[in-house]
């Protein structure tokens, strides 16, 4: 295959910052052998070595903060403020997992007529990760740091407008002391993926991204018998019930929905109000998102940031602009400013219906869609109403009825009360319906690509 080549362009500016060549399918298998013969070895590591290098991990990662920030900020317009914090969230994960996985992975006796029979954790190999650009090294080390502690071993095709952020992983990687090999960047485009997937070496793929990503990747890995663990697109539900404390909720509410200026897959995207209090609720949440600077992500003030790509902001555009034809009301923002940049303001709209975008679809993108439900039985019924089912909130005084709800009601695979939705390293993340599959983090996490074998001494 011919080199094409991936640019990174800066999303504040517009201005193209690197052109890298892609590899050809030759390089990349080259690699996939180079990590698996890495395996080979890799496998036969003990926990201490590993939770060592895990460590050392942490401390690169710290060490090297202020520029992985400013990397994400002129790659992908993160504010540089959250991009320290997702780099700590990073460290923390990895120490974590040297803490922990031992334990985790501890052989488990399971008493039958044998003599002895228990359940061993067995590393499997080479793992594919297939990674979106709106947390560039948080998405990556969720997935890397389980897997390097659990004896596999890894390649990263990251997002295409990240790849400084893929080349900087490697090398942190290698500066913690790792084997040489035990993880690669693939540059390159989705069009070798299936190549990719294919390789004898590969023996199972994680992938965080769309829908459509996530529907292309599994159809192919099932063709060829491999594991997959799917992180997909959500429409979270906040619900703010008649006896919330309103100020705390649209607090949260906001934030969540800004987090990452609205790139989150657990960002809240549809806030469900039960109709004594959606007005006073409306009101709160306006003043709060306007309180929010928009600006230069790599100004310490700012707290949204442009949007990752043109053409990202431009499709968010369109869905604003046809829930607003379908007949939502615009109450903030909902306009783009002319210029080369990739800005798009925070936004809500109210009287969202079925059948408009803000309803149906993600918003991926500073944009609330406020729903006014008739009664508690109604918010629940529209919370659920959605093709979606990765994180959820509820907010009440009363902390029972919440608990409730979020247990036994909400369709979702995490469900928070009076909180907002966060990953967690101690915490199971994923999941059910159209928002994938399988879990990430915890213990569930680094249990997803380990073999279970039993064995059986008579
Ligand atoms: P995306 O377009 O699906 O990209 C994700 C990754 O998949 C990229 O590396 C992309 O490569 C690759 N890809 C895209 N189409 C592919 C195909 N047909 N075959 C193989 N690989 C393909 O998603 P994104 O725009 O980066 O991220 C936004 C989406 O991710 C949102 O829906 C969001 O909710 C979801 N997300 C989910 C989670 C979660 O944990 N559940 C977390 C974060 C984001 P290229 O860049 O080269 O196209």
């Amino acid at each position: 295959t011919s080199i094409m080549s991936i640019v990174s362009i800066n999303p504040t500016s517009g201005e193209q910052i690197k052109t890298y060549d892609t590899l050809t399918l030759d390089d990349v298998n080259r690699k996939i052998e180079q990590t698996h013969q890495a395996w080979n070895s890799w496998k036969k590591s003990g926990h201490a070595e590993r939770s060592r290098l895990l460590t050392n991990m942490a401390g690169v990662l710290r060490k090297h903060r202020q520029p992985l920030a400013t990397l994400m900020a002129n790659e992908m317009g993160k504010p540089v403020i959250q991009g320290l914090d997702e780099i700590e969230k990073c460290a923390v994960c990895c120490e974590y997992y040297a803490a922990n996985a031992p334990a985790h992975l501890a052989d488990r006796v399971i008493e039958t007529e044998a003599s002895r029979s228990y359940a061993s954790f067995q590393p499997l190999g080479v793992i594919l990760a297939v990674m979106p650009w709106n947390f560039p090294l948080w998405q990556v080390f969720r997935f890397l740091a389980p897997a390097l502690a659990a004896g596999n071993c890894g390649v990263l095709k990251h997002a295409s407008n990240v790849p400084g952020c893929a080349l900087a992983i490697e090398q942190i990687v290698n500066e913690a002391g790792f084997p040489e090999h035990v993880f690669q960047t693939l540059l390159i485009g989705s069009n070798l993926i299936d190549k990719v997937i294919e390789n004898q070496h590969i023996k199972a793929v994680t992938l965080t991204g769309s829908n459509n990503a996530g529907i292309a990747v599994a159809s192919k890995a099932g063709t060829f018998l491999k594991r997959t663990v799917l992180e997909l697109g959500g429409s979270d539900a906040y619900v703010v019930l008649a006896d919330a404390d309103l100020e705390h909720a649209a607090e949260t509410c906001v934030g969540s929905r800004l987090i990452n200026s609205g790139q989150s897959c657990i960002a809240a995207k549809r806030f469900i109000v039960e109709a004594p209090v959606a007005e006073a609720f409306t009101q709160m949440f306006l003043k709060k998102m306007q309180e929010k600077v928009v600006g230069d992500p790599l100004a310490l003030s700012t707290d949204v940031g442009p949007q990752a790509r043109q053409d990202l902001r431009d499709e968010l555009h369109n869905q604003v602009l046809k829930s607003i034809e379908k007949g939502a009301s615009c109450i903030l923002g909902g306009t783009v400013a002319p210029g080369k940049h990739a800005f798009y303001p925070p936004t809500i709209l109210t009287n969202v219906q079925p059948g408009m975008p803000a309803y149906d679809e993600e918003l991926f993108g500073p944009v609330a869609s406020i729903i006014t439900a008739k009664d508690e039985a109604d918010a629940l019924r529209i919370a659920n109403d959605s093709d979606f089912g990765l994180g959820s909130a509820v907010f009440t005084s009363n902390k029972e009825k919440g608990e409730n709800i979020a247990r036994n009601i909400l369709e979702a695979g995490s469900s928070y009360v009076n909180e907002r939705v966060k990953s967690d390293p101690r915490l199971p993340f994923g999941g059910i319906k159209n928002s994938g599959y399988g879990r990430e983090l915890s213990s569930f996490g680094i249990h997803e690509f380990v073999n279970i074998k039993t064995v059986y001494i008579k």
